[in-house]
């Protein structure tokens, strides 16, 4: 069966899921996206993707042709048409076709993109042994030039952050915010554990406000683990005892390792591997 792509109510065949060169989201990276889960055949935390979708495009002033509960349902019968069990949908809306120019006004045509796919992120061993990281120079996007909690398809900030983590051997990069403090990762949230206290950034470090950075809060609460979001810094990263990352594609990840350092004794530890399981229940659910 060939994969359905929905482009604005229509499903197209892979081959011919096509947007015009003129679109804003190509010519200017001007749009919104999600990336959510798909687990037993249904799309994990839609609602709350969809809410921030939402935020996204109201802060860029685009307004999403659909409502929020036909989204929705398209959402759920993308999945359907490509028989998917577990996978990962992305969710595209762009400014549309506009002339050459910024101005967004004059794109009257917004395209909503939903593709459902299958998804491997990260290797396997990563989740057992724990990934490396190195802290890239680029800063995070200064929350008032470009918010951090919009997710725009201006990707470009995380994009160098990537490279020079790559280009270290590394497959995610820690970024900093204007003031040095720890933000996230390029495309994931970061967790700390010290002396069995759950630390994060909290959303004024200049962050996304990760999906499942609040479903692990939310388990960290059933857990009876204390949770304190507070402006860390690197020094924090390098002598926590553990440290994990999390993330729609990622799920919850082991960082063992960071600009060299061990981190903790270089093996995921007990906070992380007991969040790691309670999130693994929860998605079986
Ligand atoms: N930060 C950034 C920059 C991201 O791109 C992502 C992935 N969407 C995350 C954090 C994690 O967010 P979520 O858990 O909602 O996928």
């Amino acid at each position: 069966m060939s994969q359905k792509i929905y482009i604005n109510g229509e499903y197209f065949d892979r081959e011919n899921a096509k947007v015009s060169v003129f679109d804003h989201g190509l010519l200017y990276g001007d749009g919104v996206f999600e990336g959510m889960r798909i687990y037993g055949g249904k799309v994990f935390r839609l609602r709350e993707h969809l809410k921030r979708l939402w935020d996204s495009a109201q802060a860029i002033a685009l307004p999403i042709p659909i409502s929020l509960d036909q989204m929705s349902i398209d959402v759920n019968s993308t999945v359907a048409a490509n028989d998917l069990e577990n996978g990962y949908i992305r969710l595209v809306v762009t400014r549309g076709v506009g002339p050459l120019g910024l101005d967004p006004f004059k794109c009257s045509n917004p395209q909503v993109i939903i593709i459902a796919d299958t998804i491997k992120l990260y290797p396997e061993e990563y989740y057992r042994d724990g990934l490396q990281l190195v802290t890239a120079s680029t800063i995070r996007n200064h929350p008032a030039a470009l918010s951090p909690r919009i997710k725009s398809l201006n990707y470009l900030n995380n994009i160098m952050a990537k490279i020079e983590g790559l280009k270290a051997g590394c497959i995610e990069a820690l970024m900093l915010n204007h003031k040095g403090e720890v933000a996230e990762c390029t495309g994931d949230n970061i967790f700390l554990v010290r002396d069995g206290v759950l630390i994060t950034p909290p959303m004024d470090a200049g962050i996304l406000e990760g999906i499942t950075r609040d479903v692990v809060l939310e388990l960290a609460e059933q857990e009876k683990i204390k949770v304190r979001e507070i402006p860390i810094t690197r020094y924090d990263v390098y002598v926590a005892d553990e440290c994990f990352l999390t993330g729609s594609a990622a799920e919850v990840i082991p960082a063992v390792k960071i600009d060299d350092r061990t981190i903790g004794n270089g093996k995921p530890g007990p906070v992380t591997k007991k969040l790691t399981e309670a999130f693994r229940k929860l998605i079986r659910q």
